[in-house]
């Protein structure tokens, strides 16, 4: 049954719908993967090792407690052990989080930046958990007294500088978190935050180290104590790796612009065109950090999805909202202006390569179309036959954008396109907002609605509540694939629930792993 007052634009003659719709006459699906592209790669390679990361991550954190046990340092009682294990654990958490933000293209291939960034707020608040009670634990426990084996039974306090450092990492650790979560309600730029943020967590970081190696009775041990050491230190490169190195390496590799068109009040279209190379290898979907004056390196560079696809050539297309400063100027910025590009980051579309998906649902809000533009031209170029939805929603009229190309798009494919407007001043055949859980059922057709792929590039709140629609219609969460252009996360979408459900595993491994060390050695 069709929606009243949709748009749907041209598709293709009934005759080949009706060929299409069968499934056991589908013709074979082409793999939708270009030359270079990390798809081309092989990315069901990358979604195993999607499954190894977590296993690496656990087996980071438990190494120092591993190395401890091997170190055979005299024991303590069980609850200064398990005050101890509780540090170390935090501490290697702590460089971690460096690790997690550090923009790692492998990882956020494999992972997808979103499930990286999720996983990097969260695990922040586990770590400042464990690192806040690991002086209380000492207090909590009845205090040892005297000697073990020669040793103070109690916890070192021999050190006023390893004692000092800790504390003050342990405030600052508590403040630089706190004002991470209240970040939008702050009266700073961005950049100031972030270079805060960084600067702040390395800061942590180094004064952990000196409380460790200073104060630390498993640390006194040259293998553990070199462990932190060179941990540290490569948790300091990730950040000198990010904001300076490969901001130096990219200016060997620069691009130009072409082109900028406003396409609305507020909205552009930029074309970058490599300059002196052959381009970017990149798989459709997937973003970049895009930065146009080279005079501080990282400071100044914005993350932008791809909105071309690596079928149509070196060129590098994006849709620009104006969002604040950087944004706001797009507009302005000269024809033949340098830019740098790093990238490619994500995973947002390598679900098109499913061969099996029954479809393709695309819904996007606002300048979320960005992406969906990259996987419709991909699918296009790859002569797909499968059918393709897109629900584009947009708060008004005037946000419409590119209606002749995807005009254009739905000659070529079995795409339907359909617009839902918020405003009531609404277009001829746009539906009213917000899209709701009976417009997707009307997308996923055919009695295979749990085999469709679909990806959502919208507002955090309208992705939220699109992944539940989708979960209530059947389809599985490892079907719908979401990129956000804000790190803000809430709690009760599906994707949320898997995380958790992901976090709270590790938190109780990390947690038995404490538990067992402390009993182990205490
Ligand atoms: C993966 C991803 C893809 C994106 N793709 C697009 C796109 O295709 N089109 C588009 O218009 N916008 C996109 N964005 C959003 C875009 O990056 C921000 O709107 C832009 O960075 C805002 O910068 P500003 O200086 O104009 O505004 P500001 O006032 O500095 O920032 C506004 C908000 O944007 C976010 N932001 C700002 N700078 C950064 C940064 N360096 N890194 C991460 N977040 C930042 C913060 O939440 C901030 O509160 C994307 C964001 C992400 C994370």
């Amino acid at each position: 049954m069709g929606i009243p007052g949709r748009r749907a634009w041209p598709r293709k003659p009934q005759s080949l719908q009706l060929r299409v719709a069968g499934s056991s006459r589908r013709p074979p699906a082409p793999r939708l993967s270009f030359p270079g592209s990390p798809a081309a790669r092989g990315d069901t390679m990358s979604a195993s090792r999607a499954a190894l990361w977590p296993l690496a991550y656990l087996a980071a954190i438990l190494l120092p407690l591993a190395l401890a046990l091997l170190a055979g340092r005299p024991g303590r009682p069980f609850a200064v052990e398990l005050s101890a294990a509780v540090g170390m654990a935090g501490f290697s958490l702590l460089l971690l989080e460096f690790v997690l933000s550090g923009r790692y293209q492998r990882i956020s291939a494999d992972v997808g930046m979103d499930a990286v960034m999720r996983f990097h707020q969260a695990m922040a608040w586990v770590l400042l958990v464990l690192l806040l009670i690991h002086p209380y634990l000492y207090a909590l426990f009845p205090r040892p007294t005297g000697l073990v084996d020669g040793l103070p039974a109690a916890p070192p306090a021999d050190s006023a500088v390893g004692g000092a450092s800790g504390m003050v990492a342990w405030i600052l650790l508590a403040a630089l978190i706190t004002l991470s979560a209240v970040r939008d309600d702050l009266p700073v730029r961005y950049e100031t935050w972030r270079l805060s943020h960084g600067f702040g967590a390395l800061l942590v970081a180094v004064l952990a180290a000196a409380h460790t190696i200073l104060s630390g009775h498993h640390a006194a041990a040259p293998a553990l104590a070199g462990f932190w050491i060179v941990a540290t230190a490569l948790a300091a490169l990730t950040l000198l790796r990010a904001y300076v190195l490969k901001p130096l390496l990219l200016r060997r590799r620069p691009w130009r612009i072409r082109d900028v068109r406003a396409l609305a009040p507020g909205i552009h279209e930029l074309r970058l065109t490599p300059d002196g190379h052959a381009g970017l290898p990149y798989q459709a979907g997937q973003f970049v950090w895009l930065r146009f004056q080279d005079r501080l390196p990282g400071l100044t560079e914005h993350p932008f999805s791809l909105a071309s696809s690596p079928a149509e050539g070196p060129e590098l297309r994006f849709l620009i909202k104006a969002n604040g400063d950087f944004t706001g100027g797009i507009g302005d910025l000269p024809e033949g202006r340098r830019a740098l590009v790093d990238g490619p980051y994500g995973r947002f579309g390598a679900a098109l390569e499913d061969s099996e998906a029954s479809g393709f649902l695309l819904i996007a809000g606002g300048v979320g179309l960005a992406p969906m533009l990259g996987l419709l031209h991909t699918l296009a170029a790859a002569g797909e036959t499968r059918p393709v939805r897109l629900v584009v929603a947009n708060a008004d009229a005037r946000e419409i954008v590119l209606d002749k190309e995807l005009q254009g798009l739905a000659e070529r494919l079995d795409l339907r396109v359909t617009r839902v407007v918020d405003d009531p001043d609404r277009p001829d055949g746009a539906l009213p907002g917000p899209v709701d859980t009976a417009l997707l059922a009307e997308c996923l057709t055919g009695a295979e609605r749990a085999r469709w792929q679909a990806f959502v590039c919208a507002p955090p709140g309208m992705i939220d509540a699109v992944e539940g629609m989708l979960e209530a219609l059947g389809l599985p969460a490892s079907r719908v694939h979401a990129e956000r252009f804000r790190y803000r996360y809430g709690l009760a979408s599906p994707s949320a629930r898997r995380n958790l459900r992901l976090q709270a595993v590790v938190l109780a491994l990390v947690l038995a792993a404490v538990a067992a060390f402390a009993l182990a050695v205490g």
